[in-house]
């Protein structure tokens, strides 16, 4: 399928409207909600929730630019404060979960609210627990069937905004639980658990490296109920083939990461494009100028540092866009989106240390922000998949390996 790599000339226009933003509501507090890890910024979350109501959420499919749009839209507020855009309201994780699996009337249902009227909301996914994160498939949480409710029991880590959609009303964490530990995968589904439903109990939150705007939540689920309809797909259960690439059961569940890894990838670029805007402007204030014409050999050391560190940053952006390109054009992505987020996972882990280097004590001070994006950069390499899982995930899918073939 031939794809354009430029998006279309609306997004363009959003683009610039988003980066106004950043530059304008996030920088100037993008210090402060670092230092005051868990205090909600009210004051950016309500301007976030007011605009919400101008803006219908951009669609994943059909024959627009809707993903590529949500890729930039991720890509413009992390070159802001990626904490801080986590910290945002809106179904996050949560919507592409049900986005994935959800029928119609669940779309409707759980992301009708999020709309700008009222108070701000949440959404979350809880997939990561004590002893399961790489390995899905180990999870232990269990959903039983009782009457026209699911009893949900377990302990669910390291859940992004799991505080928030907990808490405020109107919000819900998408669960994810075994129905059956014996159907192996094939038992794993979602369930939508509405903001304050008796049974989650939030824990407490993670005091962490970087992406400290953001709160990241422990929570237990003892004897929760949720009504019958909030599963996400169909209740049936499916036994695992080892000797398949995937099946149906636990497929609904993973499509979620075919969306959530493209803007993860997203975000990581923009975090990688601030430390490197911020090294190009420094370089311009000292008389030093990147000659992009010049041939590699004649290039002084820094110059081919940029270099490099732009052609790294551009190749990350470019997966990402043709990762969330074939999801709107309804194509399979799963291989491209595992290669965009592990390219970009890695690239901004690089980009920002190179920033910190070549800047020296300015780089390595609080005085500039380039020591923050180093902190916030590493967590694009570890959650949606760690760097190792998509690389696993991008050679499975190349060499037709299962999940059991290839570990
Ligand atoms: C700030 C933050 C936010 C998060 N948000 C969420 C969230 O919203 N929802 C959620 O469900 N989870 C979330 N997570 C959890 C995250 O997705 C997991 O931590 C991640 O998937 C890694 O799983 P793990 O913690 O079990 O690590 P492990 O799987 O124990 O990994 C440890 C190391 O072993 C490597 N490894 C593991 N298996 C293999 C293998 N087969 N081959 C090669 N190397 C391997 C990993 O790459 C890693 O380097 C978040 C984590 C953090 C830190």
């Amino acid at each position: 399928m031939p794809i354009s790599f430029e998006p279309a000339a609306n997004t363009t226009k959003a683009q610039d409207f988003y980066h106004r933003l950043a530059e304008e509501q996030m920088r100037p507090i993008s210090r402060k909600y670092d230092v005051h890890e868990h205090e909600m910024p009210w004051e950016f979350v309500r301007f976030m929730w007011d605009r919400s109501k101008s803006t219908p959420p951009a669609r994943l499919d059909g024959p627009d630019d809707g993903f590529v749009k949500v890729c930039v839209q991720a890509e413009e507020l992390c070159w802001g404060d990626a904490g801080l855009y986590l910290r945002i309201p809106s179904p996050a994780l949560g919507g592409s979960a049900v986005g994935a699996a959800g029928t119609n009337e669940q779309k409707l249902r759980f992301m009708g609210p999020f709309n700008g009227e009222g108070e701000p909301k949440w959404g979350a996914m809880a997939i990561t627990e004590p002893g399961a994160g790489s390995d899905a498939a180990a999870i232990t949480t269990t959903a039983t069937a009782d009457g026209d409710e699911w009893v949900l029991n377990g302990t669910k880590i390291f859940c992004t905004a799991g505080d928030a959609a907990s808490t405020y009303p109107g919000g819900f964490v998408v669960v994810w639980a075994t129905v059956d530990k014996s159907a192996g995968r094939g038992g794993i589904k979602s369930f939508v658990v509405p903001a304050g439903t008796p049974g989650m109990k939030l824990v407490g939150c993670e005091k962490k490296l970087g992406i400290r705007a953001s709160d990241t939540a422990t929570l237990i689920l003892e004897n929760c109920r949720v009504p019958k309809e909030n599963l996400l797909g169909s209740a049936e259960v499916k036994k695992a083939d080892p000797t398949k690439t995937g099946d149906k059961g636990f497929k609904g569940a993973m499509a979620t990461f075919d969306a959530s890894r493209p803007i993860v990838a997203a975000m990581a670029v923009g975090v990688g494009r601030a430390a490197l805007d911020f090294v190009k402007e420094e370089l311009t204030r000292q008389g030093v100028t990147v000659r992009y014409d010049a041939p590699r050999h004649e290039l002084t050391a820094i110059e081919r540092d940029v270099i490099d560190m732009e052609a790294e940053l551009q190749a990350a952006r470019l997966l990402t866009w043709r990762s969330a390109k074939m999801l709107n054009h309804g194509k399979r992505n799963n291989l491209e989106a595992s290669m965009a987020k592990a390219k970009a996972g890695l690239a901004v882990t690089k980009i920002t240390q190179k920033a910190v280097e070549l800047l020296g004590p300015l780089g390595y001070s609080q005085k500039t922000l380039v020591e923050k994006w180093m902190r916030d950069a590493k967590i694009n390499d570890i959650y949606e998949g760690t760097q190792q899982i998509n690389q696993l995930i991008v050679a499975r899918r190349i060499l037709d390996y299962s999940s059991s073939l290839l570990r």
